[in-house]
């Protein structure tokens, strides 16, 4: 039994759920917060309610958005015949970073797993379809994550385009991203060399 007050034995608990954080450093940050000035901790609390009650999915490419679409598919600079495939929002993010890349996304909400019994239906290939099947996009770039989930998803994502949108042109990031990496963690000049190295992928 604790000898904290229920509450801080509460946020203790509500901490040490999240990722990377253990019990040692829930009580840590529990009691920073406690000697923090109550404008600043109410800052935060704020900010934690307006994520959950105003982030949402993009309608065209399921990133993050605060409105039906999020700021990349909003952004008509933006050559929308180009669609980079990825798996998260976080990967989206990644390959923001260069600055060099000037398509749009497409992002998976996940990747394929069989053994987590994480199918296609699971993710957001149907969306992907719905716009393929719009006509606007001439190249697809398949930017799973080089493992062997990622590399299981985009074949299932080229099977899928080959037959189904063969006017399409299908390529990959290029490979300066190590095997069993992940976009997320990679440095910018990788992910910037690995866009505009991208291989065009090979009829079978
Ligand atoms: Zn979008």
């Amino acid at each position: 039994m604790s000898a904290y007050a229920q509450c801080i034995q509460d946020l203790i608990s509500e901490l040490s759920h999240l990722p990377g954080i253990g019990p040692k450093s829930a009580e840590r940050i529990t009691f920073h917060l406690l000697k923090s000035r109550k404008e600043d901790v109410m800052r935060l609390a704020q900010a934690l309610q307006d994520m959950k009650s105003k982030v949402r999915y993009c309608e065209q490419c399921f990133n993050l958005a605060e409105e039906e679409l999020c700021s990349v598919c909003k952004d008509a600079q933006r050559d929308p015949s180009v669609v980079l495939v990825v798996e998260q929002p976080r990967d989206l993010m990644a390959l923001e970073n260069p600055g060099t890349y000037r398509g749009l996304y497409h992002v998976l909400l996940g990747r394929i797993a069989p053994l987590e019994g994480i199918g296609p239906d699971d993710l957001t290939i149907a969306g992907l379809t719905t716009r393929l099947q719009a006509g606007t996009i001439k190249e697809l770039i398949l930017g799973t994550n080089p493992n062997v989930e990622g590399d299981g998803t985009a074949l299932y994502i080229e099977n899928l385009v080959t037959s189904q949108f063969p006017a399409v042109q299908l390529s990959r990031l290029a490979r300066g991203l190590p095997t069993g990496s992940s976009i997320e963690h990679a440095n910018r000049s990788i992910l910037a060399d690995a866009i505009s190295g991208r291989q065009q992928v090979k009829p079978r």
